[in-house]
């Protein structure tokens, strides 16, 4: 026997008992993105290197660490490590800026990132998430965070907190970043090397960091007072204001947090975070906010937009169990050949049916249609005979013959 390969560190075989539970999340996504008017894009799982380098940004973990990529024919591909740079390669190479403003899409599918395997955290994990082009008003983002909240609702998650902040455009955010490097810089040297790195290529970044002796020195009330300075200019300030009121006016439950950044470099205005105390340290469900600059980043006109992705493996972890769907019907017969035929009937009228295909005796496939089924189909010779077949229900017991053209009212 040859040595047993096993699956990749850091990714997981979704297997049958789970997939019932993955289709049910993402019939939910399809039914609620669909009835905001968003519609489902599928862009390549590979893409050139550069749209993520360019896209995501280079002073980002993602694109610094985490990456999957490779040479093919002297070009550099890397696998998507999300997918609003696709989504928004495949906008402007598809001109969708032509087409009636919103555009509204959403996509669902594996991601892949190199990062240290742990709960809620995986190499290969999956997202859902949409993007919603045209609109510069608060109203989208507003839009954009209930859509989210619905979907939510929808699976059956209700409390998750929702977190938002506004990051400012490129001109008030230059002067917070300065005064927050001003106030840090005296504290460089004992920054993690991450931040260090932060300090000068994304200091919004450093607010983000995990290490418990950074979190120390950004508590400091000095450095305090610049995180929570109002830094907005009056039109990003009018815009965040607005976005509060429509949230208000939704009931929908929000907290402001001053510390939330995200760890994209192509926000602008609005970012939000939905969290769960359920999930541990990796407790993000959802991540999301405006990039009103990155359409322009990648090649295309000024476009703004706003988005979300989810992690659905974090997502399904909140969701109580949901059982698997027995089959309508296990065909109990001597005859396998009889039982083929019967079973082709009950699956073109659209019935589950499942038969015997190894000739066990007969109370060995009622033992197994009890499990399987919500009804063991029984065929013996009198039924064939007479054209009819005995229905026993497997959760109550009660056992009826009907005739065979009747069997499906019976059993709906
Ligand atoms: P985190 O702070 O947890 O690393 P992130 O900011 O890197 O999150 P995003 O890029 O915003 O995450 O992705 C959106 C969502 O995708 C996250 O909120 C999370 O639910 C999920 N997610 C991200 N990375 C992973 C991963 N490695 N494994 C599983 N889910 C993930
Ligand atoms: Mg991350």
């Amino acid at each position: 026997m040859g040595k047993i390969i096993k699956v990749l560190k850091g990714t997981k075989d979704i297997l049958p008992q789970d997939v019932t539970m993955w289709h049910f999340v993402e019939d939910c996504a399809r039914k609620v993105f669909n009835s905001y008017g968003f519609n489902e894009i599928r862009t390549p799982i590979i893409e050139v290197t550069e749209l993520f380098s360019r896209g995501v940004g280079d002073t980002t973990d993602i694109v610094n660490k985490e990456m999957y990529t490779f040479e093919k024919s002297d070009r550099s591909i890397t696998l998507r490590p999300e997918n609003t740079a696709g989504v928004v390669r495949s906008y402007i190479e598809n001109g969708m800026s032509r087409l009636s403003s919103p555009v509204k899409l959403w996509y669902k599918g594996p991601m892949f990132r190199y990062e240290r395997p742990q709960a809620g955290r995986q190499r290969q994990f999956h997202q859902v998430g949409v993007e919603m082009f045209g609109i510069s008003q608060p109203s989208a983002d507003a839009e954009v965070i209930l859509t989210a909240v619905d979907f939510l609702k929808s699976v059956g998650l209700n409390d998750l907190e929702v977190e938002i902040n506004s990051l400012g455009c490129p001109k008030c955010r230059a002067e917070f970043k300065e005064k927050l490097k001003n106030v840090i810089r005296p504290y460089l040297n004992d920054l993690c090397e991450d931040c260090q790195t932060r300090f000068d290529k994304n200091p919004l970044r450093l607010l983000d960091c995990k290490v418990e002796e950074c979190q120390k020195i950004y508590a400091k009330p000095e450095i305090q007072t610049v995180i929570h300075s109002d830094f907005l200019c009056e039109e990003c300030k009018n815009h965040y204001d607005e976005l509060k009121k429509y949230l208000d006016n939704l009931k929908i439950k929000y907290s402001e947090n001053k510390l939330l950044v995200r760890g994209l470099d192509y926000y602008t205005r609005t970012v939000f975070e939905i969290k769960s105390n359920n999930l541990g340290s990796q407790n993000a469900v959802c991540g999301g906010g405006r990039y009103d600059g990155l359409v322009e980043q990648l090649g295309g006109e000024h476009t703004p937009a706003v988005g979300f992705a989810m992690g659905m493996e974090r997502l399904i972890s909140l969701i109580p169990e949901i059982k698997n769907e027995l089959l309508d019907g296990y065909i109990v017969s001597n005859s396998t050949a009889e039982a083929f035929l019967l079973a082709q009937e009950l699956r073109n009228k659209g019935l589950n049916v499942e038969l015997d295909l190894a000739n066990k005796k007969f109370t060995k496939q009622l033992e197994k249609a009890s499990k399987v089924a919500k009804y063991a189909l029984i065929l013996g010779e009198d039924e064939i005979s007479q054209n009819k077949i005995s229905v026993k229900n497997l959760k109550t017991g009660e056992q009826t013959t009907v005739n065979r053209a009747e069997i499906l009212n019976y059993i709906n």
